[in-house]
């Protein structure tokens, strides 16, 4: 049976960690989904297009990433795509509790699909797409923590 796993997130916009964490998945996994979620109890910056965009431009080199975008529940999304495992990533004590509660939650609506987390690399424990959002809207140097192309579209978004 192929395993499929399922890499969700905003990905507003897509940083080193989540690439990180989508390069480890797609070593373990024969086939990956990452899997933009259009949240509506978030204010993004970048739209699901552009987002896909993004990662799809720094995951080129990986032939069993597959980029899609999902506005309903990941689980219903996770069943529909016939993935068994969703891959979230962890990067300190104060990721457990919220995804303690998500998982939990998605167990309850499906048992079949399993919740597998992958702890973050340590230079990439402070990093969010938040904090990269804000060092960027302040000309910060943000070379380190996402790739060119995506350092380039914030460079675009905060020039406007
Ligand atoms: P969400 O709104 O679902 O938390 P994010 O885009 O913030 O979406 O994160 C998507 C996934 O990537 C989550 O599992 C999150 O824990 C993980 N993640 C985000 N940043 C990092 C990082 N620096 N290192 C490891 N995992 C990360």
């Amino acid at each position: 049976m192929t395993k499929i796993a399922v890499v969700p997130g905003s990905f507003d916009p897509i940083t080193n960690g989540h690439l990180d964490i989508i390069e480890r998945a797609a070593k373990v996994f024969p086939e990956v989904r990452v899997a933009v979620m259009n949240n509506s109890s978030k204010n993004p910056l970048f739209t699901v297009d552009e987002r896909m965009d993004l990662i799809r431009s720094v995951t080129s080199q990986f032939p069993n990433v597959i980029i899609e975008s999902s506005s309903g529940l990941l689980i219903d999304y996770a069943r529909d795509a016939k993935a068994s495992v969703i891959v979230r990533g962890l990067r300190a004590i104060s990721d457990f509790e919220y995804e303690m509660q998500i998982t939990s939650m998605n167990r309850m609506l499906d048992e079949s699909i399993e919740t597998f987390f992958v702890m973050t690399k340590n230079q990439y424990s402070f990093l969010s797409s938040s904090i990269v959002k804000e060092v960027a809207r302040y000309g910060g140097d943000i070379s380190a923590l996402v790739p060119s192309v995506v350092e380039k579209a914030l460079r675009e978004k905060y020039i406007r």
